[in-house]
C-alpha cells in the first residue's frame, strides 16, 4: 500500500491525456498525408547584392477539420515521434519539387529532419523525386538543424557527402541556438549557414547582438559558406543585416511564407514590397 503512489505515478493522467492526443493527432495527419491535404508555404529570401529573390524556403502547413490549422513546430515533432516523418517529408519535397520546376533560377531549400535525412532511402527519394519533376539537383537546398547529429555522426556525413555528390546544398538551420555548432562547423561542409533568428531579433538596437552577428558573417566567409539571416521583421535588422554583407534575407520584413500562387509572381518579375526595396537600395548606394 505504501508503494501504491509511486505504482500510479506510471499511470499519470497528464501523460496518458498527451499520449491519446498525439495519437489522434498522428491518425489525423497520416489521413492528411495519404489524401493530399496537407500544403506548403513558400517563403522568399532576398539577395542583399542583387536585391532581388534567390531562394525560397518551404514550410509545410496543415489545416486540421476541426482544430483549424496546426503549427509545424507542433505536428512535426509529432509525426517525428510516431514514424509519419519520412512520408510527410517526402510528401512535402515532392511538392515544393514540382512547383519550383516551374520558377526560374531561385533555389528551393526543404527542411528534412533527422530522422528522414537519415533514413536509408532518402537519397534514392531524393533522387527518384528530383527527376520525376525534372529539376536540377543545384536548384535544391537541404536544411537540418543540429539535432541531425544526435551521435549519428557518420551516418550524417555519409549522407552529406551523397548531397554533395549530386549538388545538392546543404544548410545548417538556427545556427548558433544549439550547443555545439561550431564543432560540427569544422568536421562536416555545410553551404549555407542560417542564424538563428534569436541572435537577428535584437539586431536593431543591441552592441552585443551586432557584434555576434558580425563574427558569423566573418566566419561563414572564412568558411565560404553563404550566410542567410531568417526571421527579420523590421527596416532596422535588414539594414544592419545588409551593411555587414549578411548575403541572404528572410523574414516577415521582406515577406510572409505564402503559397505557390501568391509567391510565384514575385518570383518571376524579381519584385517585392516597395519598402524593401527602399531599404535595399539605400543600402547597395
Ligand atoms: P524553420 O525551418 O527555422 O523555419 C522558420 C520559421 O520562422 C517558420 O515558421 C517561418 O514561418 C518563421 N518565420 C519566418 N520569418 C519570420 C519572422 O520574421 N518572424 C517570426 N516570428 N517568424 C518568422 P513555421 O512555418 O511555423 O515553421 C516552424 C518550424 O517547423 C520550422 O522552423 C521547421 O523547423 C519546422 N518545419 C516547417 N516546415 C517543415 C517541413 O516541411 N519539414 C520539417 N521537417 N520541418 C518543418
Ligand atoms: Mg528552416
Ligand atoms: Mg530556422
Ligand atoms: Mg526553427
Amino acid at each position: 500500500k505504501a508503494n501504491g503512489r509511486g505504482r500510479w505515478s506510471f499511470f499519470d493522467p497528464a501523460m496518458e491525456e498527451y499520449v491519446q492526443t498525439r495519437d489522434n493527432i498522428a491518425r489525423e495527419l497520416r489521413r492528411a498525408i495519404d489524401n493530399d491535404a496537407l500544403a506548403v508555404a513558400y517563403q522568399p529570401q532576398l539577395s542583399s547584392k542583387t536585391g532581388k529573390i534567390t531562394a525560397v524556403e518551404t514550410l509545410v502547413r496543415w489545416t486540421h477539420p476541426e482544430r483549424g490549422p496546426i503549427s509545424p513546430a507542433n505536428f512535426v515533432p509529432i509525426a517525428e515521434e510516431t514514424g509519419l516523418i519520412n512520408d510527410l517529408g517526402l510528401w512535402v519535397l515532392r511538392r515544393a519539387c514540382r512547383d519550383a520546376h516551374l520558377w526560374p533560377d531561385v533555389m528551393i531549400s526543404v527542411n528534412i529532419s533527422p530522422t528522414q535525412f537519415r533514413h536509408p532511402r532518402f537519397i534514392d527519394q531524393l533522387i527518384e523525386t528530383l527527376a520525376s519533376y525534372d529539376l536540377p539537383p543545384s536548384r535544391l537546398e537541404i536544411e537540418v538543424t543540429e539535432s541531425v547529429f544526435a551521435g549519428k555522426d557518420a551516418a550524417v556525413l555519409n549522407v552529406m557527402k551523397r548531397l554533395r555528390e549530386l549538388g545538392v546544398k546543404i544548410a545548417l538551420d538556427d545556427f548558433g541556438s544549439g550547443y555545439s555548432s561550431l564543432s560540427y562547423l569544422r568536421r562536416f561542409p555545410f553551404d549555407i549557414l542560417k542564424i538563428d533568428r534569436d541572435f537577428i531579433l535584437p539586431a536593431g538596437d543591441s552592441a552585443q547582438a551586432q557584434a555576434i552577428l558580425r563574427t558569423i558573417i566573418d566566419l561563414g566567409e572564412a568558411l565560404d559558406m553563404t550566410v542567410v539571416a531568417e526571421g527579420i521583421e523590421t527596416a532596422e535588422q535588414m539594414d544592419f543585416l545588409t551593411s555587414i554583407g549578411c548575403e541572404r534575407l528572410q523574414g516577415y520584413f521582406i515577406s510572409r511564407p505564402g503559397p505557390a500562387e501568391e509567391v510565384a509572381p514575385m518570383i518571376v518579375s524579381g519584385a517585392i514590397d516597395s519598402r524593401v526595396k527602399m531599404s535595399t537600395g539605400r543600402l547597395r548606394a
